[in-house]
C-alpha cells in the first residue's frame, strides 16, 4: 500500500504489527485488519477573497465497513497528507472497537491553513470538499466530525451543503454540529472531559491525590483548553500551555479566566503577560504529575522520551508517541501512559449518541449524555488496566489489542465475499 507512505503511517503499521504478532493473528488475516478499505482524494478548487482560484488537496479515508457506517473527524491543516489521514482513519478503527461504538474508523481533511484565510474563503473551501465526496458521505456510509482546525460551525457548512443537495435537512450526517442543529449537549466538551477523567482514574490507579499535582498541556484547542480547565476543576494545578505559536508558563498556575479572555482578543496564547513564554519543544520537558500533548503526532520521540519528567501521560492528541519513544518510555517504566485511543475517545464517544439523537431525533438533557460518557469510559479504562495487568503489556498494547481483536473478530464471524 505505497500511496498511504507518511512517517505517520509507518507509525500505525507499527504498532499494528507489533499487535498482531501479540495476539499470533493469521498473515492472512493480517493485511485485510490493517489496510484501509477505501480513499478518495480530490482537487478542491476555491476562489480566495483576491479572486484569485486556488486549488487545495482534499481527502477521504474509510478503514473498515465490518461493523457500521465509517466514523472520524476532518482536519484543515498545512501538513494534512494522504498518509496522515490513513493513519488517523486506523487510530479511529481502533478506538471506536475499544469504546464498543458500531463504527469502523475514518478520517479526512483538506490541506489548507485556516489560520491565514478568511473565514469566508474557509466557508468555501468547507463546501466545496462536502461537494467533491458527497457521494462517499452519509448517515449509513460515513460519518464526519470536527479535528485539528475544524468546528461546529465547519460542521453546521457541511450538514447545509449536504443537505442542499438532498433537499430535506439531514442532521445525521455530521456529529459535532451546533446544538440548535441536532448537535448533542456535551459534544464541545466531551474530549477535554473525556481526558480529565482519565487523568482522575491514572491518578487513583498509582495511589496518587489530584489535589497538589501538577499538569503541562501541549495544545490549547478545543481538546486541550477544555482539558487543562477540567483538570483545574479538579485541584491539578496547570502550570503550562501551549498553542501553535509558543507556550506560556507559570509555576503558581494559569489562570484561565483571564487567559480565555485574551485568546478571544489575540487568537493566539503568545504575548499573555502573566506567564513566561516557553517553546512547545520546552513545554513537554518541564517537571510535572501529567503531561498531557492535545496537539498534533509525534511530538514524543526518541529525541526527547528520557527526559520527559511526568508520572502520567495522557495522550489527548491522536498519535503524540512515536513507537521508538514507547520503547524508551516502556524501559523506564515509571510513566503511566492513558494511550491515545482511550483517552481522547470522549469524543467520538460523544459523537455516536449525537448520531442516535439525530437518526431517532429524540435529544438527551447534558446529564444523560456525559453520564453515560463516563460509564463508557470507565469500562474501556478498566478493561484495558485489567489486561495490561493480566498480560503484562504496556496500556498502549492493551488498548491497542482489544479495538484490534474486536475488527477482526468482526472479520471473522463475517467471513469473505463472495
Ligand atoms: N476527531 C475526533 C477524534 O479524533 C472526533 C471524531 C468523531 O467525533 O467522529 O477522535
Amino acid at each position: 500500500m505505497d500511496i498511504y507512505k507518511h512517517p505517520t503511517f509507518d507509525m500505525a503499521c507499527e504498532q499494528f504489527d507489533l499487535v498482531a504478532d501479540l495476539l499470533q493473528m493469521p498473515q492472512s488475516e493480517r493485511e485485510r485488519v490493517k489496510f484501509p478499505k477505501r480513499s478518495l482524494t480530490v482537487a478542491v478548487p476555491v476562489r480566495m477573497d483576491s479572486g484569485e482560484v486556488k486549488v487545495f488537496p482534499g481527502y477521504r479515508v474509510q478503514h473498515h465497513l465490518s461493523l457500521g457506517p465509517t466514523k472520524g473527524g476532518m482536519r484543515f491543516h498545512p501538513d494534512v497528507a494522504l498518509g496522515e489521514v490513513a493513519a488517523l482513519a486506523m487510530w479511529m478503527s481502533w478506538k471506536c472497537a475499544l469504546t464498543g461504538l458500531p463504527y469502523g474508523g475514518a478520517k479526512g481533511g483538506v490541506a489548507c491553513n485556516p489560520r491565514t484565510m478568511s473565514i469566508n474563503e474557509v466557508e468555501r473551501v468547507t463546501r466545496r470538499f462536502t461537494q467533491e465526496i458527497i457521494s462517499f458521505i452519509g448517515p449509513q456510509i460515513d460519518i464526519p466530525a470536527p479535528d485539528v482546525g475544524t468546528n461546529e460551525q465547519t460542521m453546521a457548512w457541511m450538514m447545509d451543503t449536504y443537505s442542499n443537495q438532498f433537499g430535506h435537512a439531514v442532521s445525521g450526517v455530521v456529529t459535532g454540529k451546533p446544538v440548535d442543529l441536532g448537535g448533542s449537549l456535551g459534544r464541545r466538551e466531551a474530549t477535554g472531559r473525556g481526558v480529565a477523567f482519565l487523568v482522575g482514574r491514572a491518578l487513583d490507579t498509582l495511589g496518587i491525590a489530584s489535589s497538589g499535582c501538577t499538569a503541562v498541556v501541549q495544545g490549547y484547542g478545543n481538546v486541550g483548553s477544555v482539558a487543562a480547565q477540567k483538570m483545574s476543576q479538579n485541584g491539578i494545578k496547570v502550570i503550562a500551555v501551549s498553542d501553535a505559536d509558543g507556550g506560556l508558563y507559570n509555576p503558581k498556575g494559569i489562570d484561565f479566566e483571564k487567559l480565555d479572555a485574551y485568546i478571544a482578543k489575540h487568537r493566539t496564547v503568545l504575548g499573555f503577560t502573566e506567564a513566561e513564554p516557553i517553546s512547545n519543544e520546552e513545554i513537554l520537558l518541564l517537571k510535572c504529575d501529567v503531561l498531557a500533548p492535545c496537539a498534533l503526532e509525534r511530538q514524543i520521540t526518541a529525541h526527547n522520551a528520557a527526559k520527559i519528567q511526568c508520572r502520567v501521560l495522557a495522550e489527548g492528541a491522536n498519535g503524540p508517541t512515536t513507537p521508538d519513544a514507547d520503547v524508551i518510555l516502556n524501559e523506564r517504566g515509571d510513566v503511566f501512559i492513558i494511550p491515545d485511543i482511550l483517552c481522547n475517545a470522549g469524543g467520538v464517544v460523544v459523537s455516536y449518541f449525537e448520531w442516535v439523537q439525530d437518526l431517532q431525533s429524540f435529544f438527551w438533557s447534558e446529564g444523560e449524555v456525559m453520564d453515560k460518557l463516563y460509564r463508557i469510559l470507565e469500562t474501556a479504562f478498566t478493561q484495558t488496566l485489567n489486561m495490561a495487568n493480566q498480560r503484562k503489556l504496556p496500556m498502549r498494547m492493551a488498548a491497542l489489542s482489544l479495538g484490534i481483536k474486536r475488527v477482526a473478530d468482526a472479520k471473522r464471524q463475517r467471513g469473505l465475499f463472495p
